[in-house]
């Protein structure tokens, strides 16, 4: 039988998410007898399979214009996508700065920060990434599966991957809503 393809992306978040799921441990030998682990920040595959993958997990709020990309691209290319963890949920830590702007927030970090060199400029290379307001990963494409949690436990990110690994559902309510 072909084992699922699964893949994982990040946007905007602080790699967490993916250090909890690291944290399943020997769990994830498992994970990798019955799935074919393909492309994620941890493996040496960057991008999705073109041919598309059966699990696309993305971790982190959608930040910028790369963030919109690798939310697209995942989509596109996955039957199942998975929000992982509260940026990708509903914008979690990242999504603060929406409360001052994008601007000020930008003026703050390059500019004014105690820390900054005088004469210190917000960069604009036009090859940089556009800036935006940080939204949860449903607000830019359709979501399957919503597994919040900063970071998720590991517990039920391993009960998550086994469930689809298997060709299953995950059911995410009762302790699988908990976290620590
Ligand atoms: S949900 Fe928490 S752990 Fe995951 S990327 Fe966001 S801030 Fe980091």
């Amino acid at each position: 039988m072909t084992k699922p393809k699964i893949s994982s992306d990040w946007m905007a978040g602080c790699s967490g998410c993916h250090m909890s799921l690291l944290d399943i441990d020997e769990r994830l030998l498992e994970i990798a007898e019955l799935a074919d682990i393909r492309a994620t920040p941890i493996t040496d595959l960057k991008e999705p399979d073109e041919s598309g993958v059966d699990v696309g997990i993305l971790e982190g709020g959608v930040n910028n214009s790369s963030n919109e990309e690798v939310a697209h691209r995942m989509r596109a290319r996955s039957k199942i996508l998975v929000a992982f963890g509260d940026c990708a949920v509903f914008g979690g830590v990242p999504a603060l700065r929406n409360m001052c702007g994008t601007q000020e927030a930008l003026q703050r970090a390059y500019v004014d920060i105690e820390s900054n060199e005088a004469n210190s400029k917000i960069p604009s290379d036009p090859e940089l990434a556009t800036m935006s307001n940080v939204r949860a990963l449903h607000e830019v494409v359709d979501v399957d599966l919503h597994v919040p949690g900063c970071p998720p436990d590991p517990d039920v990110i391993y009960y998550v991957l086994k469930e689809l690994a298997e060709g299953r559902m995950p059911e995410m309510k009762d302790e699988n809503l908990h976290w620590h």
